[in-house]
């Protein structure tokens, strides 16, 4: 793919970037592997500094970070604010805590007394997607780094300027050249990127295909990697929920992004006696919303990402619709320059209709009606993927114990899955595996190494 900006909202391109020669991938390389000696070195107060400096300037230079999100992918400009404001925040996230994680274990034991601690693992490789263009490298860079570890990215090719914008925030902030490089580089290098004997580990964020593409190249060097792939979350509402409480969090939950949340809710499943009266006043909420200039603070929904985005969306519907599910609202793309897919909903997904186990990257909600609580469980566990899920209940046990029965790496009870600094990111299944943020974060990639006094 070429690394090129264009505007998702009027169609113009911003920016073409050229590709890196394989000399420039080679430099890359060289400064990373010659920098992690010095790095490594670096006390947790140094690398602290340098992560509490590039927070502090993503603070007061918010607006001047959240623009080019906007431009490049279409985001609602509040929502690149937020992004913004919540990568400054893992930032400083492990600057505060880094240390903390990942200080030694002793262990006492007949055999010896022993230490187990966490060495960075040296040069790290990362693909990452554009749908949270910062948010994405803050959950890669900012631990990798206090850990030690040196860091080369390949971001989105839509997305070159975040990209970059986000790796000069690090070189002003003082982090040594080599440290972290952002790297525009094609398939082929990537993977001769992964199979060079100087990566030690790689990270990849994106869709099933890429993950299973670069999972078996780092497989293959015997490489260490973490995988965060795609969802279709479940969003459960039972007989004894909020209803306002469900409709609107379930509007937030497939909407926000414009529908391009990995963790987005993206399977409606709803108890009976509930059915009827949710589907209508999630209709109504989803009628309510306005496309337009995601500039424009007055916009509630924004185009998606690119027109190609939009087709492959389309698709997606259209063959749902074909094996039989019934347009409840929507289902067509709105004519124009614009990458607009108004808000659908799809009902009478059977289990042999294609939608009932593809991930629908937009404002398509899939809606299901089920007898009970166990026919719900059931449904929200019959899919490939195990990424994030949400229950709608008063009561909080239940909720729990409904929480228990999903396969998934993540569930919330009355709001769907969100993040935060603190809390460990990932899925199982399909999802992926390992884990981004809290203190499971940053011990992805850190050899932990015994020592022991006999
Ligand atoms: P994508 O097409 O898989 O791309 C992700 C990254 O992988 C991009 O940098 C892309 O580069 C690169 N890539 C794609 N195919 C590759 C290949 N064969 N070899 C090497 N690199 C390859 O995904 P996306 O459209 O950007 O993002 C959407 C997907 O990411 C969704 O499925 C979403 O659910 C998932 N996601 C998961 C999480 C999570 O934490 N679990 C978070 C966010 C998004 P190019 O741009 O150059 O193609």
């Amino acid at each position: 793919m070429a690394y090129q900006s264009v505007n998702p909202y009027d169609g113009q391109v911003i920016k073409t970037f050229k590709d890196f020669t394989d000399e420039q991938v080679e430099d890359v390389l060289q400064n990373a592997e010659r920098c992690f000696g010095e790095w490594k070195r670096a006390s947790f107060d140094q690398r602290a500094k340098v992560l509490h400096t590039a927070a502090d300037s993503l603070r007061t230079r918010f607006d001047e970070f959240a623009r080019p999100v906007t431009l490049e992918m279409g985001k609602l400009i509040k929502e690149s604010r937020a992004e913004v404001q919540l990568s400054a925040d893992i930032l400083d996230f492990y600057a505060e805590n880094g240390e903390r994680f990942l200080e030694p274990k002793h262990i006492h034991s007949d055999a010896g007394e022993a230490v187990v601690m966490n060495a960075p693992l040296g040069v790290l490789f990362g693909v990452q997607p554009w749908n949270f263009p910062y948010y994405q490298l803050a959950r890669f860079v900012a631990p990798n780094l206090m850990a030690g570890n040196t860091v080369m990215v390949k971001h989105a090719s839509n997305v070159p300027q975040c990209a970059q914008a986000f790796a000069d925030l690090f070189h002003d902030a003082g982090v040594p050249a080599g440290a972290y490089t952002d790297m525009r580089v094609t398939r082929d290098q990537v993977a001769r990127i992964i199979a060079d004997p100087r990566v030690r580990g790689v990270a990849l964020t994106g869709g099933e295909d890429a993950g299973t593409v670069v999972a078996t190249q780092a497989g293959h060097e015997l490489k260490k990697t973490t995988m965060e792939l795609g969802g279709s979350d479940p969003f459960i509402v039972l007989e004894d929920a909020d209803l306002p409480l469900a409709v609107r969090w379930a509007v937030w939950g497939r909407i926000h992004n414009a529908g391009q949340s990995c963790v987005a809710s993206k399977r409606f499943i709803v108890v009976e006696a509930l059915a009827d009266q949710f589907l209508q006043q999630f209709k109504a909420a989803l009628d309510g919303l306005k496309m337009g200039d995601p500039m424009d603070p007055a916009t509630t929904l924004a185009p998606l990402s690119s027109k190609e985005a939009l087709g492959r969306l389309k698709g997606q519907v259209d063959r749902a619709v074909a094996a039989g599910a019934r347009v409840e609202m929507g289902g067509q793309p709105v004519d124009g320059v614009a990458a607009f897919m108004p808000p659908t909903i799809l009902s009478h997904v059977e289990r042999a209709n294609p939608a009932y186990n593809e991930e629908f990257f937009g404002p398509v909600a899939l809606y299901f009606r089920v007898a009970d609580e166990r026919e719900a469980i059931a449904l929200a566990n019959d899919t490939r993927f195990g990424l994030g899920g949400a229950v709608f209940t008063r009561d909080i046990e239940r909720g729990k114990r409904v929480a228990d029965k999903i396969d998934s790496g993540m569930v919330t009870i009355n709001h769907p899955t969100w993040t935060a600094p603190e809390f460990p990111f990932g899925g199982v299944k399909r999802s992926g595996y390992g884990r981004e943020l809290g203190d499971a974060g940053i011990l992805e990639f850190v050899d932990k190494k015994l020592v022991v006094v006999t």
